[in-house]
């Protein structure tokens, strides 16, 4: 937040915002995805009322959604995924906390560091105890994934477990095959129930590969709950569109848990928000508005790819550690000095964390923000 109101009030040109979440083309804007501008049009041309949609949200956007992420889900065809749209990714996750918390015993949520700044308040504002593990080791800059597995083990059966899908947010250090193998099989052993938070489908790999570790989880655990936002991967931040899918032992169960969720959405926010959840539907029921939808996505990804890898390879400290890692976000290893020279000195603004939203670079400030980080990190030759 100090970050975005010290960027806004800096009038120097060509000053660089690093700090703020969201996807920023290669001029430098959040734009309006062509799907969605198209879709806009159909529904203003369509729409006869704006009625509640009821606190569950549609059916029809949830089961799109579910579809284009997790086609051929066992589980969704035995009936065992329950589905509620949500205000966000914050309200799924919200929303699968306090299904969560009605558990007794109440589950301790267990949470690997540094994450989201939204994910330990919420669980704890649920009424959650949090216990942290280390998710990032700095030097390697990739996942500590023994503290990971240790954390698995010194849980209590029922305990929640917090896993980003893909593109981790801060750090872009994500689990390799192998290791989402394992870990699936630590929860299974412990009886953890996994709390997936899906940001960022389709910005790391494809649709395809990002949901693949949350698809083994669903496959693999009796229970697991999903937080899926729609603000990344349709470029629907104001609108407010996401969905909670919970993964039952059974139908029944399934059943039981959506009518308990929209309860719970009742008393939250009595019914969802309705305008982004009705675009992503549009897109999803039409072959042709999916396939533009996921053409501009793999453009986004593709963009995201090739900034990552010009950084990667431009020498600064810690710069190789990028490679391996994906989305949106990467840590860079300055002091708080360094960062608060990029501010004064460049016009570059990052989270105080040294993280950085690598899709505000774009070729025409790129080069500018390299030499700046090689005079703020302390490199005395050209590198
Ligand atoms: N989880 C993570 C990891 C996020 O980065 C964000 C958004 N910054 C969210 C959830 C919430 O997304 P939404 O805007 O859809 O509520």
């Amino acid at each position: 937040m100090e970050v975005g109101r010290l960027f806004r009030a800096d009038d120097r040109e060509g000053k660089i915002d690093l700090g703020v979440g969201t996807y920023r083309n290669g001029a430098g804007r959040i734009e309006v995805m062509a799907a969605v501008k198209n879709a806009e049009r159909r529904l203003l041309e369509s729409q006869t009322g704006k009625g509640y949609v009821g606190p569950g949200g549609d059916p029809a956007f949830c089961d799109h959604l579910a579809r284009a992420l997790f086609p051929e889900l066992g589980p969704m065809a035995d009936g065992q995924l329950a589905l509620i749209q949500t205000p966000g990714g914050t309200g799924a996750y919200r929303l699968g906390l306090e299904l969560a918390a009605l558990r007794s015993p109440s589950p301790r949520l267990i949470i690997g560091t540094p994450t989201w700044p939204n994910h330990i308040p919420t669980a704890e504002r649920v009424g959650l105890r949090c216990t942290t593990y280390r998710h990032y080791d700095p030097i390697s800059g990739a996942v500590d994934f023994d503290a990971m597995l240790a954390s698995v083990k010194a849980a209590h059966p029922g305990d929640l477990f917090l896993i980003h899908g893909c593109c981790h947010n801060p750090t872009g250090a994500i689990l390799d095959p192998s290791q989402w193998r394992a870990l699936a099989a630590a929860l299974l052993e412990a009886r953890l129930v996994p709390i997936v938070d899906l940001a960022y489908a389709g910005m790391a790999a494809g649709i395809t590969a990002d949901v693949e570790a949350t698809r083994q989880l669903v496959e693999t655990l009796p229970e697991a709950i999903i937080a899926i936002s729609c603000s990344k991967s349709f470029g629907l931040y104001s609108e407010r569109t996401g969905m909670l899918a919970v993964r039952a032992a059974s139908m029944a169960a399934a059943d039981a848990c959506r009518k308990t969720a929209e309860s719970l959405a009742r008393s939250l926010w009595s019914n969802p928000p309705d305008h982004g959840a009705a675009i992503v539907r549009t897109i999803l029921a039409d072959s042709g508005l999916t396939s533009v939808w996921s053409n501009e996505l793999r453009d986004m990804r593709l963009r995201l790819a090739s900034i990552r890898a010009r950084l990667a390879s431009a020498g600064f400290p810690g710069a190789n550690r990028l490679a391996a890692q994906e989305g949106l976000f990467a840590m860079l290893d300055l002091t708080p000095a360094a960062i608060a020279a990029m501010r004064e000195h460049h016009a570059i603004y990052m989270d105080p964390s040294g993280r950085i939203n690598i899709a505000g670079l774009n070729d025409h400030n790129i080069e500018r923000f390299l030499s700046a980080i090689r005079v703020a990190s302390g490199a005395t030759e050209p590198m």
